[in-house]
């Protein structure tokens, strides 16, 4: 694996895809074990997840159904600040279990705010299955149930992830150089 230059940006080569798809397939026999009598609908977040859920959603072996979603935040007019909302999800998801697919969780607000959403429709159960996870970065004590490969707090592109809209569609994981 060679540099990766994007833009102003050097990326030296981090993660290999091989290895990558080593951590997809753990990740998948762990839901396909767990979750296999629940009929889970997953909620891919885009743009970056989109590389994960193929990979993962190809070894699912049981019934499930798959939707992808946008998280949009805005500062409304209220006076509580931020306001969160789910764009794309046309599902009920009423007593459903639902698996949030994410490409990365570092701060984990991101998640958070999807959480509180989805905590809103009156679902059985939530579980979080993300491609990477920066644990010294978690900004609060949400759990992640399935977790593809832990980093450290440096920012990656590829394997869906981007700089500056760049890089995702790289199969292997580049670190800033
Ligand atoms: P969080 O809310 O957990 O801090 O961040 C979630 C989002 O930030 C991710 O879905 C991703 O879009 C972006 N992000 C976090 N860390 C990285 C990183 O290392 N590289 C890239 N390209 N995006 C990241």
């Amino acid at each position: 694996m060679s540099l990766l230059k994007i833009k102003d940006k050097q990326f030296k080569p981090y993660i290999s895809s091989e290895k990558i798809q080593e951590a997809v397939k753990n990740v998948a026999a762990k839901i396909n074990a767990e979750l296999k009598d629940e009929f889970p609908i997953f909620l891919v977040v885009l743009n970056g997840a989109f590389m994960f859920a193929s990979d993962l959603l190809k070894e699912i072996n049981f019934p499930c159904e798959i939707s992808f979603v946008k998280v949009a935040s805005y500062h409304g007019a209220t006076s509580s600040g931020s306001v969160t909302e789910l764009i794309g999800l046309t599902e009920d998801v009423t007593n459903r279990t639902v698996v949030i697919v994410e490409d990365i969780v570092d701060t984990g607000l991101t998640l958070e705010k999807l959480i509180n959403v989805l905590s809103k429709k009156n679902i059985k159960q939530y579980k979080v299955a993300t491609a990477f996870f920066k644990p010294s970065s978690l900004k609060n004590n949400i759990k992640i149930h399935y977790t593809g490969i832990e980093i450290p707090n440096d920012f990656v592109v590829g394997y869906g992830l981007d700089y500056d809209g760049l890089g995702r569609n790289q199969k292997n994981v580049f670190v800033l150089a």
